[in-house]
């Protein structure tokens, strides 16, 4: 399956909630979610009628899809691999999705969203433990030390992030060090600590039918 190339807000509008993909315009009047709060298309401003359960389900899961920007496959694995683990499903399953290095140089500040985080990565303009990683669903773990590749530091984007985040609040899961653009992961996060409005209990219901 192809990655989804259109629109991002028309996502947002889709899901009836704002994803924040778009970075600064996000926090901006010009959002699609705020301008037009109705689903995108011909038939979006229709009144609904009642959604069955496995709509509502199906809604949750492209909705955590579409949050950090993972493929349906990559997901089931992710599923998988959080039913595997011990605890509950539902929680790994965020823990998982918030462990990729993508989703980590975002919240850690470097990017000011998930897509932004993904190109970055994907330009090889990061290292984990000292090492260059390219790859954006890469897990990271505790301990684990997230920078800016030195060769990187002086380029357009980066040059001026250490002022920027000044501004920026980061997660308490991890530690970041805004002057030498590095920050290591603590521990996971806790289910409190992902602000992600997502009831993960129906993405469960609608793997385990
Ligand atoms: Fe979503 Fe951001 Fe577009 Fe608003 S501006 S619809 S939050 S991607």
């Amino acid at each position: 399956m192809a990655r989804y190339t259109g629109s991002v807000c028309r996502q947002c509008r889709r899901e009836g909630l704002k994803l924040y993909l778009k970075g600064e315009r996000c926090y901006t009047e010009k959002c699609a979610v705020d301008r037009r709060a109705y689903a995108p298309g011909q038939h979006g401003q229709r009144r609904r009628g009642k959604v069955s359960e496995y709509g509502l389900q199906l809604r949750e899961k492209q909705k955590a899809r579409r949050t950090y920007g993972v493929l349906e496959s990559q997901f089931h694995k992710y599923f998988k691999e959080a039913d595997r683990r011990k605890g509950i499903t539902g929680e790994n399953l965020l823990q998982i999705l918030e462990s990729r290095l993508d989703n980590v140089v975002y919240r850690m500040g470097f990017a000011l969203s998930r897509p932004e985080a993904r190109q970055l990565v994907k330009h090889g303009h990061f290292t984990v433990n000292g090492r260059k990683v390219d790859i954006p669903s890469y897990q990271v773990r505790p301990d684990d030390v997230v920078a800016v590749r030195e060769a990187s530091r002086d380029k357009g984007r980066f040059k001026d992030l250490a002022e920027l985040m000044r501004t920026q609040g980061t997660m308490e899961w991890v530690n970041v060090d805004r002057e030498n653009l590095a920050g290591k992961v603590l521990r996971l996060p806790t289910r409190e600590e992902i602000d992600i409005p997502i009831a993960e209990h129906l993405i469960v219901e609608l793997y385990s039918r």
